[in-house]
């Protein structure tokens, strides 16, 4: 059985993209539906939180037999059996009973257990422009004294690409169960009208291994982002660069602030907002084999301040891994928490 006390499984991470990918979707789709945001007078890019989620479900249903993930109907629909249906366990649902009368057929909706953050651009969309305009100048151009400032962007003609936050957290108590209502009281003995409802939690899929094979698909579809992208054509790889990955015995959102850049030219890790934000959710972390299951995952070339990210980690306690690794720790961690309890 999965412990109990295992709530929720939080991910955070930056991932470094193209642009110019990003912006090569496939032909009047709006699911490669690149927005902009305008944040103090400058304009960054998002990909939104419901084009992630397609993503993820795609990625999902590659590993799936056909009976166990719907496709939503014409009215956009998904099937609502939550026993039976992956994607509609893990990202809900809504459908309406069709009904002789109309208006009166029953809606059905389930919220997500799974929550998904937009992946926001962190770095300005001017940026990228500017850069560009620069790395047109012709070849063994002087700089002029005070254009040194300019002429240093030419070094991050990298920004090109961006690079995103995104987010995932995953309920884990309402993985294979949905709410329903329970009478506390019935309105004769209350001497009310209605009677006297609470919610409880209702098992739909029984067995815990199923409920945490769901889970490990999730963070499968993770850490291929980029395997599905390619064979769609769809995306680029939003796969995780930097990750903070963390199993919690008390639901909250909060590891999802950990990461903040200190300013929007270079990619350098605010390391005092990581730390005071990992002492934070340290109170709500679950533990494995005596340690806090909170790991982190980076790669090379991505932060330019790893190192010093690197040291807060370890000083924190936080082992420093790829995020493959990462992601990997918290499978290996559920699974033997199935086993034994
Ligand atoms: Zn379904």
């Amino acid at each position: 059985m999965m412990p109990q006390e295992v709530k929720a499984i939080q991910l955070v991470w930056l991932s470094k993209t193209g642009l110019t990918n990003l912006n090569s979707g496939e032909g009047g789709s709006n699911l490669v539906d690149i927005k902009k945001f305008r944040y103090g007078g400058q304009e960054f890019p998002y990909v939104s939180g419901q084009a992630m989620r397609f993503y993820l479900k795609e990625a999902i249903r590659r590993h799936l037999q056909p009976e166990e993930a719907c496709v939503p109907d014409e009215q956009g629909e998904a099937c609502g059996r939550i026993s039976e249906c992956v994607l509609c366990d893990l990202f809900g649902f809504m459908w309406t009973e069709r009904s002789e009368k109309r208006g009166e057929g029953r809606s059905h909706v389930r919220t997500s257990p799974v929550k998904v953050s937009p992946a926001v651009g962190l770095h300005p969309l001017e940026a990228t422009m500017t850069i560009d305009f620069l790395t047109r100048r012709p070849r063994g151009t002087t700089i002029e004294a005070g254009q040194e400032e300019e002429a240093r962007s030419i070094v991050n003609v990298e920004l090109a690409t961006n690079i995103y936050l995104a987010g995932t957290c995953i309920d884990v108590a309402r993985i294979g169960r949905e709410e329903e209502l329970v009478e506390l009281r019935g309105a004769e003995q209350a001497r009310r009208k209605f009677p006297i409802r609470g919610v409880q939690l209702k098992d739909y899929v029984q067995s815990n291994t199923e409920r945490i094979r769901r889970i490990r698909l999730l963070l499968d579809a993770i850490q291929d982002f980029s395997d599905y992208s390619k064979q769609a054509r769809l995306l680029t790889d939003f796969t995780p660069d930097f990750l903070l990955t963390a199993i919690q015995s008390n639901y909250s959102h909060r590891l999802q602030k950990a990461i903040q850049l200190q300013d929007s030219e270079e990619t350098r890790i605010n390391v005092e907002r990581l730390r005071q934000i990992i002492r934070e959710v340290r109170q709500d972390l679950w533990s494995a084999d005596n340690q806090p299951a909170l790991w982190a995952g980076m790669i090379d070339g991505v932060i330019d301040n790893a190192a010093e990210v690197k040291q807060v980690l370890e000083a924190e306690g936080v082992s420093v891994l790829t995020p493959r690794e990462a992601i990997n720790a918290v499978k290996t961690v559920l699974e033997n928490a199935g086993k034994t309890s």
